[in-house]
């Protein structure tokens, strides 16, 4: 998907990998991250002096997220700027540890699975859809936003969402 044909950074130094992943890519399964179109990659490879290869680009996309208090839909563009290091796995004492990812040597590798772990690390999950969002009524339910209950909550008062708090425990 992501693939890296390593005999041409080998001839040409550098080497672009542009691509645009779609929503329902695999890739995104289990990841907690959903989006709203499809995710526009664009990186360059080249090779540093020690062995490494350094992919350096922007990932882009947009974002299809609920606010953490009242559970509305938060669209966001996503725009973040990535450096990963790729060693190959015939490098003595190379381990895979987050900042360093390990490729299998041979003609090309898929960078697909760093480029994953990069944006599950990056994304914030927990958005509200403003920062003065007053969620959801504890008790019934209501968007608090945009409409008013009778329920007995005190929502100004800290001391009972610490004891809603307790309740939905
Ligand atoms: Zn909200
Ligand atoms: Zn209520």
């Amino acid at each position: 998907m992501l693939s890296l044909d390593l005999g041409r950074l080998g001839r040409e130094g550098s080497v672009l990998v542009e691509a645009r992943l779609p929503t329902d890519t695999p890739l995104w399964d289990e990841s907690g991250i959903e989006w709203a179109g499809p995710v526009e990659v664009r990186l360059k490879a080249s090779h540093a002096g020690t062995g490494e290869v350094v992919v350096r680009g922007v990932l882009e996309g947009s974002l299809l997220q609920v606010c953490r208090r009242c559970l509305e839909p938060v669209p966001g563009r996503f725009e973040h700027a990535v450096t990963l290091v790729f060693l190959s796995s015939d490098t003595p004492g190379v381990e895979d540890d987050g900042s360093t990812h390990v490729f299998d040597a041979g003609a090309e590798f898929d960078m697909s699975n760093a480029v994953r772990e990069e944006l599950v690390l990056a994304l914030d999950k927990y958005v509200v859809c403003d920062p003065d969002c007053r969620g959801l009524c504890p008790t019934c339910g209501v968007n608090r936003n945009s409409d008013s209950c009778s329920c007995r909550v005190e929502e100004d008062d800290p001391r009972w969402e610490a004891l809603g708090a307790l309740k939905n425990k």
